[in-house]
């Protein structure tokens, strides 16, 4: 079973780790090294079964091949999940384990911050090696990603109502923003510096009311925002926001947001274009933070944030080309952006093999 899904979707290499003494169980995935060394965070989460963890691994570390190709980084995907409970299991024993196991791949697998594991946690793995990016707060870190994200998705937009509107300038634009966190508060400051119109609603009162204080936005209900009446929806919360209920009820013309796995299943991407809404795939318009962290590998010369922000203003140009390709393919954009992302990743095989 496990070798069956592991071919079909071209995983390169999948470690189970363990030492019970410490009590880690660990699962490193390598996706692809095609473009460069495998690149992923790593994930502390209490797993209720080993199934589960393994299947997480997988989808997460293919999730970074694709990303990290279509942003142009010489990355491929990798990903680790480490099995256990933060309040009871982690300790710093095992984070250098983990730590260990990860300098046994000698660079073709480089860690970095997920769900469960801190800047600390990460200084704990580095203890034991260098493969680890994005331990903010240490000298020559890229620091907080969520403001180069933020940077990449308003120029991600800026393609996406060129495509729809026939202009890359959101001023004047309506735009319902769903979820006012870390990414979103950086995003307002150029939207507002745009002259768009944001409209936003958050579950958090503190998030809401930091928004508000700052830019002085209009609020609806967490309930209420897929009803406004917009031109740009920008889903900035959990995944999962566009489906088949909540589709139907947004008047945008554009779908254009940082959020994670946005569609609740690849069908909906059909659907989406159908309706004639522009779509800019997750992974392709949220890739900011990662062509960031990009900038910190030695390998790059030392983190230069001038440059890496350049980089992810090149955002535009990628989902600019997406988008003319889905219109002549006749694809959703979802589709187009997998086939762009796995197509410099076959590319990269054939020079190697050649
Ligand atoms: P965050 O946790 O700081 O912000 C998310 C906000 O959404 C929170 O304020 C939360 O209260 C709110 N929220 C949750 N459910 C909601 C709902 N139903 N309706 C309205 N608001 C709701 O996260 P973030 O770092 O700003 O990231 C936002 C999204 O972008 C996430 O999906 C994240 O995975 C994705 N993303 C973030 C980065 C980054 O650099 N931070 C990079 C890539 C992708």
């Amino acid at each position: 079973m496990i070798f069956q899904k592991i071919q079909s979707d071209k995983f390169e290499q999948v470690l189970f780790c363990q030492d019970s003494q410490v009590g880690l169980k660990a699962i490193i995935a390598l996706h692809s090294l095609a473009l460069g060394p495998a690149t992923g965070g790593c994930r502390f989460w209490n797993y209720s079964t080993e199934e589960e963890a393994l299947h997480d691994v997988l989808r997460l570390s293919k999730g970074m091949s694709y990303k990290a190709s279509l942003a142009g980084l010489n990355w491929g995907g990798g990903k680790a999940v480490i099995l256990g409970d933060t309040q009871k299991t982690k300790t710093p024993e095992m984070l250098h384990r983990f730590g260990e196991f990860v300098e046994r791949l000698k660079g073709h697998y480089i860690t970095a911050k997920d769900v469960g594991i801190s800047a600390d946690d990460l200084r704990e793995i580095k203890k034991k090696t260098q493969h680890v990016l994005g331990i903010e707060g240490d000298a020559g870190s890229s620091g907080d990603p969520s403001p180069a994200t933020a940077w990449g998705v308003f120029f991600g937009m800026r393609a996406c109502t060129q495509f729809a509107f026939q202009t890359n300038r959101l001023k004047g634009l309506k735009i319902a923003l769903q979820g006012l966190g870390s990414v979103s508060y950086y995003l307002l400051e150029h939207l507002i510096a745009e002259g768009a119109e944001v409209i936003g609603c958050d579950i958090d009162p503190l998030a809401v009311e930091r928004a508000v204080k700052k830019y002085g936005i209009e609020i609806v209900s967490s309930e209420r925002i897929y009803d406004v009446d917009c031109d740009l929806f920008a889903p900035a919360a959990l995944g999962g926001a566009i489906n088949q209920d909540t589709l139907g009820r947004l008047k945008c013309k554009v779908i254009a947001g940082p959020a994670n796995n946005q569609l609740e299943s690849p069908e909906i991407g059909y659907e989406i274009m159908s309706r004639g809404i522009v779509y800019a795939p997750d992974y392709a318009i949220n890739a900011g933070g990662l062509i960031n962290i990009y900038y910190e590998e030695p390998r790059q010369g030392g983190f230069n944030r001038v440059q890496a922000l350049e980089h992810v203003s090149q955002i535009e140009k990628t989902m600019t080309h997406l988008l003319e390709r889905a219109r002549e393919d006749q694809l959703p954009t979802h589709v187009v952006a997998d086939r762009m992302a796995e197509e410099r990743i076959q590319k990269a095989l054939r020079t190697q093999l050649s």
